[in-house]
Order: structure tokens, then C-alpha cells, then sequence
């Protein structure tokens, strides 16, 4: 009886005490638990948010795809995949995302294989290209951006996609409008140049040319006797008959006032020149009528390999002050040679 004290004392905590430390145990892990589920908590809605946020993006990116009426791109370069937004037919509808794999391979769908072809051959940057689009060939502005791995190599490209097919077409027609000499619809002066020079540059070998410079008779006196408007019919008539004369080959312009200047390509022979400058004469001649006369003058300077567009113009100009100066109504031309050396006039009456 008087050990028992002892051995409780050697054995243990007495039980309250015991049931003390269980209850901390319990209150600690009780509050590690807390915390790791407040953690959680925290963590998945900070995860919820972040999601939200993405969702929100991506809906703007949408919308603003939507405002903007593109289509818009991503090329996966190893899956060798292509996706395409486009902009709905219809106001307030979605977008279509449209996805085409192995597009390198398979020509099924030729706009998204031609694409992805053109998008792997070009870096970032604003390119404008000719695509199958729509059911038709359409120019296509591609704004395009490629990542690029650490090796260099492409991961993938996205961008935007603009139809400028009217665009390019009213830009075209502006610019080949502003070539033109608005009253006969022949080349301007400017271009008349840019065009006979690129023909110049081309001759070789034994192929020759013609500079063709014409100008109307008296042509002042059918202003001054017919009125202005009559002088610009006539204008027309000429460009008309020289249209119908030459090859769509070669180049036809009008440099200003009555003055009309023409490039003939494949000059063979001078017989065949002097026929050609003699039934203009003749076809300008037989414009003539209610009391109205009307003839032309012609120099011609033929071209070959070496020639320049001021030398021949020099020498057709000359020619056709020799035309104009022998009694009109007639051509002169200048035969092919190198610049230094003689000239030889063939002078021709354009009755002939
Ligand atoms: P020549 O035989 O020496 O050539 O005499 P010409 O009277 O034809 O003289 P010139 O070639 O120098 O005169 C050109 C005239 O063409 C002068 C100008 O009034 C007229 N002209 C220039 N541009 C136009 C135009 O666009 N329309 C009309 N109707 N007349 C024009
Ligand atoms: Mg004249």
C-alpha cells in the first residue's frame, strides 16, 4: 500500500494531465488543418479569380475580333496545324473557329494550305498576297507575328488576315488612270518615257525598233476655225487610228498638245517602216472632211542594241522638223546606228 504512490510516480502523468497534452495535440493538428484548408481556400479561389480574369480576356479578344471584322490566325508549326477565325456573316453572331490539320500535306482546302505554306516562307511583318479566298483569287493583307524557339526555329505564328482585294484593285486602277492623258486615254508623257525605255533595254542581237514622233498639220487653224472642241475630236480620232494600227505590244502615247509619240517593236526592215509611217499618213488624211484637211508629219528613228531614249527622240524630233519643213504631209527616217557615227535621212513623201 505505501508503494503505490511510487510506482504511479515512475509509471506515468496522472490522467488529467494526460488527457491535458491529448487535447493540445488535437488543437494543433486541429489548427495545421485550419490553416492548410484556409491555404486551399485561398489558393483556389485566388486560382478562380485568375481563371475568371483569363475567361474575360479571352471574351475581349473575342469581341474585339468581332468589332473588327478580321480573320484572324494561329499556325502551330510542329502539330502542323491551322486555325482560323472568322468573323461571323451576320451582326451580334459568334465567330467560327475553323481548324485544319496537316495542312502542309493535304491541298483539300487550298486557302489554308497555301497559307500556312506562305506563313512558313515569311518572317513578322505586314505582307500582302495573292490567295484562293472567298471562291475566288483575292489580295490578302497578312499581318504576322512568329515565335521562335531557343534553337531559332519557328513554335508558332499568329496574325491577322484584312481582304484588300477592292482596295488593291481601286489602287491599281488609280495609278494606271494617272498614266494615262485623260482625253485620249493613250499614255502620258511620263509613262510613255518609263514604257519605251524598258523596250529599248531589252533589244539584243539583231533585233531593232521605232521611235514613231507624229504631229498634226496646221493643227492651230482647226482650233481657230473649228473651235477647241472639234480640235479634241480630232485628237480622239488620231489616238483612235493609232490604236488600230500598232500591236498591243507595242507602246502608244500622247506627250502633250497635237503630239504623239509611238515605240513599234520588231522593226524587220526600213520598207516595212516606210509602209507603215505611209498608211498612217494615209489613214490620218482620210479623217478629212466638212471642208476640214487634215495631215500629219512623222520623223521615225529606228533602235537597236546600245540605243538611248534621248538619242532616238533627238533624232526623231529632227526628222520630223525635216518633214514638217519639206511641205508636211509626209514622214523621215532616221535608219539604226551607234551614236558618233553617220546618220543616213530617208526621206519618203506620205502619199506613197
Ligand atoms: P505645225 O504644222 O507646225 O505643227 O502647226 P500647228 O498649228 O499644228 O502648230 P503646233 O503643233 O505648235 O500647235 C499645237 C496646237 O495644239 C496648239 C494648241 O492650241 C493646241 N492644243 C494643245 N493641246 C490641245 C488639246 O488638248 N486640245 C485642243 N483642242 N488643242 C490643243
Ligand atoms: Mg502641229
Amino acid at each position: 500500500m505505501v508503494l503505490l504512490p511510487k510506482i504511479v510516480a515512475t509509471g506515468g502523468d496522472p490522467p488529467e494531465r494526460m488527457s491535458t497534452t491529448a487535447d493540445q495535440t488535437l488543437f494543433v493538428a486541429a489548427l495545421v488543418l485550419l490553416v492548410v484548408v484556409f491555404i486551399l481556400l485561398f489558393l483556389l479561389r485566388k486560382h478562380n479569380e485568375t481563371a475568371k480574369q483569363l475567361q474575360v480576356e479571352v471574351k475581349k479578344h473575342w469581341q474585339i475580333y468581332e468589332l473588327m471584322n478580321l480573320y484572324f490566325f494561329e499556325y502551330e508549326y510542329a502539330a502542323d496545324q491551322l486555325i482560323v477565325f472568322e468573323p461571323s456573316a451576320e451582326k451580334g453572331e459568334p465567330n467560327q473557329r475553323k481548324v485544319y490539320s496537316q495542312v502542309s500535306t493535304n491541298g483539300q482546302v487550298p486557302f489554308a494550305h497555301l497559307l500556312a505554306d506562305f506563313l512558313r516562307r515569311k518572317q513578322t511583318g505586314v505582307h500582302e498576297v495573292l490567295l484562293p479566298f472567298g471562291g475566288h483569287q483575292c489580295w490578302l493583307q497578312i499581318a504576322m507575328c512568329t515565335e521562335l524557339n531557343e534553337n531559332g526555329l519557328p513554335v508558332y505564328t499568329i496574325g491577322r488576315i484584312a481582304n484588300i482585294d477592292q482596295q488593291k484593285k481601286e489602287r491599281e486602277e488609280l495609278e494606271k488612270k494617272a498614266q494615262r492623258d485623260s482625253l485620249t486615254g493613250l499614255l502620258n508623257n511620263a509613262s510613255t518615257r518609263v514604257q519605251i525605255e524598258h523596250l529599248i533595254q531589252q533589244l539584243e542581237g539583231e533585233e531593232q525598233g521605232a521611235l514613231i514622233l507624229m504631229d498634226i498639220d496646221f493643227f492651230k487653224e482647226v482650233n481657230d476655225g473649228y473651235g477647241h472642241m472639234r480640235g479634241d475630236k480630232v485628237l480622239t480620232q488620231v489616238a483612235e487610228v493609232l490604236r488600230e494600227n500598232f500591236r498591243p505590244g507595242d507602246v502608244i502615247g500622247r506627250p502633250g498638245g497635237d503630239e504623239f509619240l509611238i515605240y513599234m517593236r520588231g522593226v524587220q526592215e526600213m520598207v516595212a517602216l516606210a509602209e507603215r509611217c505611209g498608211r498612217l499618213c494615209r489613214r490620218i488624211r482620210a479623217l478629212s472632211g466638212d471642208g476640214l484637211h487634215l495631215s500629219v508629219s512623222i520623223g521615225a528613228a529606228v533602235a537597236g542594241p546600245g540605243a538611248e531614249y534621248d538619242l532616238l527622240y533627238e533624232r526623231a524630233d529632227r526628222a520630223l522638223y525635216r518633214a514638217k519643213a519639206a511641205g508636211r504631209d509626209r514622214f523621215h527616217i532616221v535608219p539604226w546606228c551607234l551614236p558618233g557615227t553617220s546618220e543616213e535621212i530617208h526621206s519618203m513623201n506620205g502619199g506613197v
